[in-house]
């Protein structure tokens, strides 16, 4: 018998599989609203000036070469990515409690994680599940999944509000048996694009405190939500100051442009000291076995950003040239909608929600619709990628979403 006629064939990812049919898609004015990548005014992706000029110099660098970086990745790097994001004056790293690896972007940090966790946590009666918003980034299921935790699901968006639903989402916090592991996104929820408030925040983190949860935070989007680093760090710099046991997952492929580096890193904050230094140690064993050494490259270009002020500077610039870009096509949409077309129902969320997604609230048959009718192509769940918009086509892409939903 021949081997692997048993392997089922699986189904194309649902978000590629769009992007696949967008370009064999012949029509002029087809858009793409799926893949959360983003693009200029001329739907190009954008290599940010800052990201150029850090190339540039490495590439002249002569002293550099291809050997490997140590397990848990290039010192400087994970260094400036744990300030950049738990804050310069963070107790957690003021007392050297944070254990930061390089990770294969966001998805190795998440998947790094998650495996630490099968290893090390002591869980409650809840062993070996994560509780996942509704909805979540699909691939959290898969990953949490593929290290043998089983995802349950608690309360998130409420599509009557088109917002929050704080009161399911407190009541499942507090249902849960102690110990149990939330993984919450640290800002611009993906595919809500919404976000708890400061004070919706202040009380999950006295439930999670209270009921000794454990916050898992997957943060993708920090600086691309608001255009400010500082701004959306919030919430996880929030969960340490008040002793939340949590880890930070962290990705520069949104805010930095660098998708196809795979830069990221994992941060795991402990009580102490002595517990950080035996956390980082069993990270390292473990990366070692899956990657051996992360790559180098993006590492270097991120180090180098985060390392020198000036370059620092001019890449808060390009990533409010980014976050600017994209809240003007917030505002155009919902101006187009309510002032221009007088489109039916409620628009208030598109300038509410935020970073690169917006939940348009539109029902599966009504985005098939678009797709089908209109050639704009996007989730059937209605999740735009609002960077998949641009000045030469948000009029028509607003007038076919009020043709589909009169
Ligand atoms: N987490 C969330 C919520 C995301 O939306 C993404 C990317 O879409 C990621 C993590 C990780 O992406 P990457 O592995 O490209 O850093």
């Amino acid at each position: 018998a021949e081997l692997w006629q048993n392997v089922p064939l699986a189904p194309a990812d649902s978000i590629f599989k769009l992007t696949t049919a967008y370009k064999e898609d012949t029509f002029e004015k087809k858009v793409n609203l799926g893949v959360g990548a983003y693009r200029d005014d001329d739907n190009k992706p954008w290599i940010l000036p800052v990201v150029k000029e850090a190339t540039r110099i490495l590439l002249s660098d002569e002293t550099l070469d291809h050997e490997y970086l140590p397990i848990t990745g290039l010192p400087e790097f994970t260094a400036g990515a744990a300030k950049l994001i738990l804050g310069l004056n963070s107790p957690a790293l003021a007392e050297n409690r944070v254990a930061s690896v390089q990770t294969i972007s966001g998805t190795g940090a998440n998947h790094l994680g998650a495996l630490f966790l099968t290893k090390f946590y002591q869980w409650g009666t809840n062993e070996k599940k994560v509780y996942l918003s509704n909805p979540t980034w699909a691939n959290h299921h898969a990953i949490f999944k593929n290290v043998g935790i089983e995802p349950v699901e608690y309360p998130y968006y409420d599509p009557k509000t088109i917002g929050l639903d704080f009161s399911g989402f407190i009541g499942a916090l507090n249902a849960a048996p102690e110990r149990s592991v939330f993984l919450l996104h640290g800002c611009a929820h993906n595919p809500t694009g919404v976000d708890p408030t400061p004070e919706q925040w202040a009380a999950i983190a006295d439930v999670m405190v209270a009921k000794k949860h454990y916050a898992f935070l997957d943060c993708a989007y920090q600086g691309f939500a608001s255009g400010d680093l500082d701004k959306d760090a919030w919430a996880v710099r929030f969960f340490v100051e008040k002793g939340v046991a949590m880890l930070v997952c962290q990705s520069f492929a949104k805010n930095a442009g660098l998708y196809g580096e795979r830069v990221g890193a994992l941060h795991i904050v402990s009580p102490d000291k002595e517990t950080s230094i035996k956390v980082k140690s069993q990270l390292s064993v473990l990366s070692r076995s899956e990657i051996s050494n992360p790559p180098t490259h993006g590492a270097r270009i991120v180090s180098m950003i985060l390392n020198n002020p000036s370059m620092f500077e001019a890449w808060k610039r390009d990533i409010q040239t980014m976050a600017g870009r994209i809240i003007d096509m917030r505002k155009e949409v919902f101006r187009l909608l309510t002032e221009e077309l007088h489109t039916p129902g409620n628009w208030d969320h598109i300038v509410n929600q935020i970073g690169m997604f917006s939940f348009t609230g539109i029902t599966p048959a009504q985005s098939q619709a678009l797709t089908n009718e209109a050639h704009i192509y996007l989730t059937t769940n209605g999740r735009i990628s609002m960077a998949g918009l641009n000045s030469k086509n948000v009029a028509y892409f607003c007038k076919s979403l009020d043709a589909v939903v009169r």
